[in-house]
C-alpha cells in the first residue's frame, strides 16, 4: 500500500459540486479583488471564530508580519515567542525589524508558559503564541500573564482553526488571531491565503488599509501599506469549505484518536493532550529517538512521513546574526530531532490507516 502525507484531491472531491459552483459564480462575477465574496467570508469567518472583524489577506505569514506592524511593534522591540515553530512565526517577528525572544515549549509542544516571565525584559512588546500542531496552548496562564504585564498578545492559528482552551476557540484570546489558509491546513484554500480575526475595531480598520496600499479611499493614502488582499476565487472556496469544518475537523479527530488507541510499541512516544484543551489534529506528531531509522523503514512500507521541523528558528541559516548555537534550546532541539508527523488527512480511509498503525507496531 502507498501512503502519503497528504491527499488534497480527496478534499476536493467530498464536496466537487460545491467548489465547482462557486468557481464558476466567481468567473462569471467579472469582479475578483474585493467584492462580495471577500465581504461574505469575512463576516462568515468571523462568525464561525465568535470574533467581531475579519480581514481576509493573501497568506498567513502577512496576517503575522502585519499584525506585529499595526501594534507598532518595529527596531529595538522584543516579541517573546516558541521556539518550536514555523520559520513564518519568527518572520513575522523579524521582517518588523524586532527581535524574537525565544521560550522553550511544554509537553505539548506549545509555548511553556512558566517559562515566560523570564523572558520579558523593558523591551518585551508582544507574546506571540502558536498553536502547534491543532492543539490550543495553555491560554488561562498565558492570558493571565499578558494581562499582568500588559503585553498584546498573538496567536498563530495556521494549524488551529477550530481548536479550543476551555471551550474557547483560539484566535478569540489575543488583540490578533492569525490564519493561514494554505491548502494544507484545516481549512485550506486552492491557493495562498490568510486573515486576522479581532474584536478591536481600530486594529481591524488599521489590517484593512494596510491589506489595500494603505488606503480606505482609493488613491489616498493614509498609511504605508502593502498589497496583501485575499481575493474573489480564494474566498468563494473557503466559504463552501467552512460551511464543512465541523465535519472535516471531526473527521481528523476521529482519526487521530485512532492513531492514540492504535499505536502501540515502546519505540514511539504518542502525543498528549492537555486536559482544558482540544486539538483538531493538523499533525499527528509522534516522537522516536531513532527517528532517521523509523523514517526509512515507514518509507520502505511504502508510508510517507514529514517532520515539522527539522531545523528551529534559532539555528537557521538566515538567523545566523542572532550568534545561536546548537545547545541554546535543548527541548527545542531534542523535539527537532525527534518529531515525525504521520499522514493524516480529510479523505484518509480506515484502511489506509490501519495500515500505519500496523507498521508501526512492528517497527
Ligand atoms: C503555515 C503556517 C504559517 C504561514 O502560513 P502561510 O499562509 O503559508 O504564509 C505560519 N505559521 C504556522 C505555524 C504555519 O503552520
Amino acid at each position: 500500500m502507498q501512503i502519503k502525507c497528504n491527499v488534497l484531491d480527496r478534499q476536493f472531491q467530498m464536496y466537487q459540486q460545491e467548489y465547482e459552483e462557486a468557481a464558476l459564480r466567481v468567473l462569471r462575477s467579472g469582479w475578483y479583488i474585493l467584492g462580495n465574496e471577500v465581504k461574505q467570508f469575512e463576516e462568515e469567518f468571523a462568525a464561525y471564530t465568535g470574533r467581531k472583524y475579519c480581514v481576509g489577506l493573501n497568506s498567513g505569514l502577512d496576517a503575522l508580519i502585519m499584525s506585529v506592524r499595526a501594534l507598532g511593534i518595529g527596531e529595538g522591540d522584543e516579541v517573546i515567542v516558541q521556539a518550536n515553530t514555523y520559520i513564518a512565526t519568527v518572520l513575522g517577528i523579524t521582517e518588523n525589524g524586532a527581535t524574537p525572544v525565544f521560550v522553550e515549549p511544554d509537553e505539548y509542544f506549545n509555548l511553556d508558559a512558566e517559562r515566560i516571565e523570564a523572558a520579558i525584559t523593558d523591551k518585551t512588546k508582544a507574546i506571540m503564541v502558536v498553536h502547534l500542531y491543532g492543539q490550543a496552548s495553555n491560554m488561562n496562564r498565558i492570558v493571565e500573564i499578558a494581562n499582568q504585564y500588559h503585553l498584546p498578545i498573538i496567536e498563530d492559528c495556521a494549524q488551529s482553526h477550530g481548536a479550543c482552551f476551555d471551550g474557547k476557540m483560539t484566535g478569540t484570546f489575543g488583540v490578533s488571531g492569525c490564519f493561514s489558509f494554505y491548502p494544507t491546513k484545516n481549512l485550506g484554500a486552492f491557493g495562498d491565503a490568510g486573515a486576522i480575526v479581532t474584536d478591536d475595531k481600530e486594529f481591524a480598520d488599521r489590517i484593512r488599509m494596510m491589506r489595500n496600499y494603505g488606503s480606505r479611499i482609493k488613491y489616498v493614502n493614509e498609511i504605508e501599506g502593502i498589497n496583501s488582499r485575499l481575493d474573489e476565487m480564494q474566498a468563494a472556496l473557503l466559504r463552501v469549505k467552512l460551511t464543512h469544518m465541523q465535519e472535516l475537523n471531526d473527521e481528523r479527530k476521529v482519526l487521530g484518536e485512532r492513531y492514540t488507541k492504535g499505536i502501540h510499541n515502546d519505540k514511539l512516544i504518542k502525543p498528549e493532550i492537555r486536559e482544558q484543551a482540544d486539538s483538531v489534529f493538523h499533525q499527528y506528531v509522534i516522537r522516536c529517538s531513532e527517528r532517521e531509522k523509523l523514517q526509512k523503514y515507514l518509507e520502505e512500507q511504502g508510508i510517507q512521513t514529514q517532520i515539522h521541523y527539522p531545523i528551529p528558528p534559532h539555528l537557521a541559516e538566515c538567523y545566523q546574526q542572532m550568534g545561536y548555537k546548537v545547545g541554546d534550546y535543548p527541548i527545542t532541539e531534542q523535539y527537532a530531532n525527534e518529531v515525525l508527523s504521520l499522514p493524516l488527512y480529510t479523505g484518509m480511509t480506515l484502511e489506509e490507516q490501519d495500515y500505519v498503525i500496523e507498521k508501526l507496531n512492528e517497527f
